[in-house]
């Protein structure tokens, strides 16, 4: 079954972590191929079309940004960001770049596994998803129509507002992605992020998980990450 195997390029310069995550990832059945570099990277990536890239951003001869630019050009290939924890403002740049989800150093191994999963999940089906006409979006008991602008949970409509209709469908045409706080915002009010926007976009946001029946603690349809964005959980 070798060749069916999900091919994972792993770009790290620090040993014992590439080790570490290479071992956990081959471990779960996964192939690994390492690069040191960027310009090891961008030939690797090049050579075996990865199905997922998991990015150091601090590397010794570019900085990290450099290859997410490098395959976002033409290519969707889902990528996870491994950033440190001061690295904020990297982690939404990044994710504004075209990254689809990060993880913070030191990381569990079951968390960036998690996270593998929903990427490569999520880009598995993302040709069939998103504003097709006719189209549905299906999360668990969450259902979309995306013609009728209609959301329910457990077959019951959730009345939602416009507004919040637009950030609920954008959140499930990137279904498992993190978006940014400034993404949400160009996608449903046109400008760009400030503080009166964010604002905006919580209080509705507050709402919309109201409407959800989000309760801390559970499993819900919408994680947020303070001072980032939000997921909708795919
Ligand atoms: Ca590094």
């Amino acid at each position: 079954m070798t060749n069916n195997k999900y091919k994972i390029l792993l770009v790290e310069d620090e040993v014992n972590i590439s080790n570490l995550v290479a071992a956990m990832l081959e471990a779960t059945g996964y192939q690994v191929l390492l690069a040191e570099s960027c310009s090891a990277a961008k030939l690797l990536f090049a050579s075996h079309l990865p199905d997922l890239i998991i990015l150091d951003l601090g590397l010794p001869d570019m900085d990290g940004m450099e290859l997410l630019r490098f395959v976002r050009k033409d290519s969707l290939t889902p990528i996870i960001v491994l950033s440190a924890r001061a690295e904020e403002n990297d982690k939404v740049s990044a994710l504004d770049s075209g990254a689809n989800d990060y993880v913070t150093k030191p990381f569990g191994s079951a968390e960036l596994l998690a996270r593998v999963r929903t990427a490569l999940r999520n880009n598995r089906f993302s040709s069939d998803e998103g504003r097709l006409p006719g189209g549905r979006f299906i999360l668990r008991e969450l259902e979309l129509d995306y013609d009728a602008r209609q959301v329910f949970i457990k077959g019951q409509e959730i009345r939602l507002t416009q507004t919040e209709y637009n950030i609920v469908a954008f959140l499930s045409e990137n279904s498992g992605k993190m978006m940014t706080y400034s993404s949400i915002i160009k996608a449903v009010w046109g400008g760009s992020a400030c503080e009166g926007s964010i604002k905006k976009l919580q209080v509705n946001m507050a709402n919309i998980r109201r409407k959800f029946g989000a309760k801390p603690g559970e499993n819900n349809y919408i994680i947020n990450e303070l001072g980032v964005g939000y997921r909708m959980n795919g």
